[in-house]
């Protein structure tokens, strides 16, 4: 059993392609008919944050005493509000005496919250009701969640480079994904065309790696053709408090039909520093149906199987971020990354590098100049300016040529790093 489970873990770290060997395996191994899910064996070896990880290591043992400023972080940095502060305190004391004391929540998350959801929504200009709301522990888990919802029969098309989460969790389940290709040239923001054929789309905008963001039109394209051809979209928010520009759309359900068409995932991570508390929600609105079937009823079904819901002082600090108070506190954070965003738009437009996001989005997403691969410039810009950023290709094989860097870390580190991040790259650029 001991050397089945280290064969098979094997197996998985090496990405092998080869499911009828790993079936084999297993099945000479325990001579019953228990298999694992063999569509783990269709996964690629996840390795673009740990080979970061690796040769920055080796470069700083190589280097001893040189510190090197991480642009690729993909986390927030900045603490908790002090209103998020207060209402996870008050929640836990809450906790603590008898009165007040909370057990088992509802699977799809306390009415207060899925109130302040829908109020936000609200604010948007979009007509969502709290029971189409479903709290989580974060987008991540509702973006596995929701897939219970369809046939493994299903295609799947994801735009690409993409956050590669879409990808894996439907490989898991057997299901075949396709990808449509964001380049220079369509802004990184692909659009439906007449060949356009697949039953689930997943748009995220601002987009994570690219920081590029739909506009109104672009969203209602999809939206036509998704009602058009009976497909669904699954729209991920996560990025959505980083829009700047008023006209730009920060839920899918503030374009027409969406609700008929598209179930939303919107997190705390990113806008008011939940990374570490962990909540979210999926909208799955009333009106949305697969098949005739509608998917609310399902959700809450599988929610309810699946789930006992969110802790309660994180709901309640959830909710205090959604507060006017909370709101206003939580967007001075927001302003200290957008203005480390501009400090590296700044830097690259000195070095004359072309790169779109960064004023929508937390992520500046470049060309590696010279038609250089992602690699070669993580290896460039870590050796001559000692910053370590995150390699395009690491989002699917259209990234390759660019490169990530982030606006989440430290002010002033950020400022010294893009000094030395112009300097490095304008050398590139202008041979
Ligand atoms: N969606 C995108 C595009 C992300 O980049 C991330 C995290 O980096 C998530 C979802 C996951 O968010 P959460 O922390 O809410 O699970």
């Amino acid at each position: 059993r001991c050397d089945s489970a280290l064969w098979g873990s094997v197996f998985l770290r090496r990405g092998i392609c080869c499911s009828r060997a790993f079936a084999r395996f297993h099945k000479r191994q325990r001579g019953s008919n228990m298999q694992p899910n063999l569509n783990f064996s269709r996964l690629g070896e996840n390795y673009l944050f740990s080979e970061v990880r690796a040769r920055t290591r080796a470069f700083c043992e190589a280097h001893p005493g040189v510190r090197v400023t991480d642009l690729g972080v993909g986390d927030v940095t900045l603490p908790l509000a002090a209103p998020v502060v207060r209402a996870l305190r008050a929640a836990s004391a809450e906790m603590g005496r008898r009165e007040t004391f909370r057990g088992y929540g509802p699977a799809e998350g306390y009415a207060f919250l899925r109130e302040a959801l829908a109020a936000r929504y609200a604010r948007l200009g979009a007509r969502i009701s709290p029971e189409d709301i479903f709290v989580s522990d974060g987008a991540k888990s509702d973006l596995s969640a929701i897939l219970a919802l369809f046939s493994p029969q299903n295609t799947v098309l994801v735009t690409s480079p993409v956050y590669p989460v879409y990808v894996d969790t439907n490989l898991v389940c057997g299901r075949r994904v396709q990808t449509l290709a964001a380049t220079r040239e369509n802004g990184f923001l692909p659009l439906p065309g007449p060949d356009t054929q697949a039953d689930i789309v997943y748009l995220c905008s601002p987009g994570n790696p690219t920081g590029a963001a739909y506009s109104m039109d672009g969203l209602a394209a999809w939206v036509r053709w998704a009602l058009g051809h009976g497909a669904l979209l699954v729209f991920d928010a996560a990025y959505e408090a980083f829009i700047q520009d008023k006209a730009l759309p920060r839920s899918i359900y503030q374009v027409e039909g969406a609700r008929e068409c598209a179930i939303e995932i919107g997190s705390f991570s990113k806008s008011a520093g939940f990374t570490g508390l962990r909540c979210g929600w999926a909208v799955v609105p009333q009106a949305l149906r697969a098949g005739g079937v509608p998917l609310r009823g399902l959700y809450a079904r599988w929610r309810a199987v699946s789930t006992n819901g969110v802790a309660y002082p994180v709901q309640r600090a959830a909710a205090a971020a959604l507060s006017c108070e909370g709101r206003a506190a939580v967007g001075k954070n927001l302003q200290v990354y957008r203005k480390n965003a501009q400090v590296l738009a700044a830097a690259l437009e000195q070095a004359g590098v072309w790169y779109c996001g960064g004023r929508n989005s937390p992520y500046l997403w470049l060309e590696a100049p010279r038609g250089m691969g992602s690699w070669a410039l993580f290896e460039h810009l870590l050796h001559t300016a000692r910053i370590s950023g995150t390699p395009g290709a690491g989002f699917g094989a259209e990234g390759e040529g660019y490169f990530r860097l982030s606006a989440f870390g430290d002010a002033d580190a950020k400022k010294r790093a893009a000094a030395r991040l112009c300097l490095s790259l304008g050398m590139l650029a202008n041979g």
